[in-house]
């Protein structure tokens, strides 16, 4: 049985005033896009109408009301945001139905209003950021997505013909948005996309000018110049594409987390020939052990499916051995589940769900196993850890470097009662277990 996606929920969007409301608008939708909701051109469509308003002038305020009654005679359900959230009294007198006024630069309130009012659809087959990061997502780590989309094609993935071709952000506007991040709070930028190594190739790799230099649309310029804007820049979704080689240094520097979130999902070329896979390259354990020369402390988080169709013991046998080799930091694992519409679904010989269910019992065991021996060797170091919240009781919970929200383990601090949330400080280890770090603050 393939599981069947429910539709996303549709926003649609009156972007009224200046450019910088523009860009406020164009974060907005980042942020909603990035939680899985679609964009209606029409009021038709949508499940919910932003208004973003100008109060600049009073013509301006009367052109805001004029959009908003219009929203609400033509849908209904109408979000209102921006300058004119000031005057959230006048906007509730002339329409007492609006059912969210929030003010300029209140992403946050806006977006958990849209959620409030059309729900997002949490779907693992098809949502970049975690589940967790959707409610949690609190100030001092962001999302940034980088495209949409993708121009591959992978047997069992619907995203090209949900989301399209990939299409690129220009490296300007995103550059733009991260400074806004980080003037809000933000201390860590999780560059999120389909496939963030094919950054900029639909744009055909066109400079764009920022801060008076220009900033070329590829993975690495990009990582580089967000490296200058933010502490921590966590790169997600890169493929190991020979060009990903010219990011590793930027990482041994300091200027870019290191950290590379790829997404192998099988190592056997039979799997990865039949999963019709990107960068399927026999040379990737070579790459992995040229980037950790380069940068040894690298860590290297990855998702693994079991079970695909056509996947034999020996398959399945290759692809722990390759584990061994890679000594990968970070796994998850998944059996394989065919999704509606996925070309998968129509390969043959499927594997029965108990074999599934007992080579996923493998695959955790041996990745479990690889985990706790690399965090067991980082007891006695000093590591630097990025606060996430801050216990009652004088404890701590943060993340390493090599700890994605949401996907990867966390660290926890003794005698932190004096942190804050977003506090980037040396810890040192003290104790490890499968997946989590214990220390004490140095600083
Ligand atoms: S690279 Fe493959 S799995 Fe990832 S979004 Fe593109 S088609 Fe889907």
């Amino acid at each position: 049985m393939a599981t069947r996606l429910p539709s996303p929920p549709r926003v649609g969007m009156v972007s009224l005033g200046c450019p910088k409301n523009l860009v406020d608008s164009e974060r907005i939708l980042t942020k909603l896009r990035s939680d899985g909701y679609q964009m209606s051109p029409d009021y038709a469509g949508a499940d919910v109408v932003l208004v973003n308003t100008c109060g600049f002038l009073d013509s301006a305020k009367e052109e805001s009301l004029e959009a908003i009654g219009e929203a609400i005679a033509e849908n209904g359900r109408v979000i209102v945001t921006g300058c004119m959230g000031q005057e959230a009294e006048t906007i509730r007198a002339r329409f007492p139905q609006v059912l969210a006024v929030t003010g300029a630069h209140q992403y946050e309130q806006v977006v958990d209003a849209v959620h409030e009012a059309a729900p997002p659809i949490p779907s693992p087959f098809v949502d970049l950021v975690p589940e967790s990061g959707l409610k949690l997502t609190p100030r001092h780590y962001s999302y940034l997505k980088i495209s949409e989309g993708c121009n591959h094609r992978c047997s069992f993935c619907i995203i090209p013909s949900i989301r399209g071709d990939l299409v690129s952000r220009r490296p300007d506007a995103i550059l733009r948005e991260a400074e806004k991040l980080v003037a809000a709070g933000t201390k860590e930028l999780l560059v999120i996309s389909q496939d963030t190594s094919a950054y900029g190739i639909d744009i055909r790799r066109e400079p764009r000018a920022w801060k008076g230099r220009e900033v070329v649309p590829h993975m690495t310029d990009l990582a580089r110049e967000l490296g200058r804007i933010a502490p921590w820049v966590r790169l997600h979704y890169v493929y190991p594409y020979p060009h990903v080689d010219s990011v590793i240094p930027l990482m041994a520097e300091g200027l870019v987390l290191p950290y590379l979130d790829i997404p192998f999902q099988h190592a056997s070329p039979s799997v990865l020939k039949a999963m019709k896979r990107p960068a399927n390259d026999a040379k990737v354990l070579e790459r992995l052990r040229g980037w950790r020369e380069v940068c040894p402390d690298i860590a290297i988080r990855s998702s693994f499916v079991v079970g695909f169709p056509g996947e034999t013991e020996a398959d399945f046998q290759y692809l722990l051995d390759w584990l061994d080799e890679a000594q990968l930091d970070r796994v998850g694992a998944f059996r394989f589940e065919p999704v509606e519409g996925a070309a998968a679904n129509a390969l043959p010989d499927p594997v029965p769900e108990e074999v599934k269910e007992e080579r996923y019992a493998r695959i955790m065991e041996k990745t479990a196993a690889i985990s706790a021996a690399k965090l067991a060797a980082k007891i006695g170091r000093t590591i630097d850890v990025i606060i996430d919240e801050v216990g009652e009781e004088g404890g701590a919970t943060g993340r390493s470097t090599a700890d994605a929200p949401g996907i990867d383990g966390e660290v926890f601090l003794r005698d932190a009662g004096h942190l804050a949330q977003g506090d980037i400080i040396k810890v040192e280890v003290e104790d490890a277990d499968e997946h989590d770090l214990y220390g004490v603050p140095l600083t």
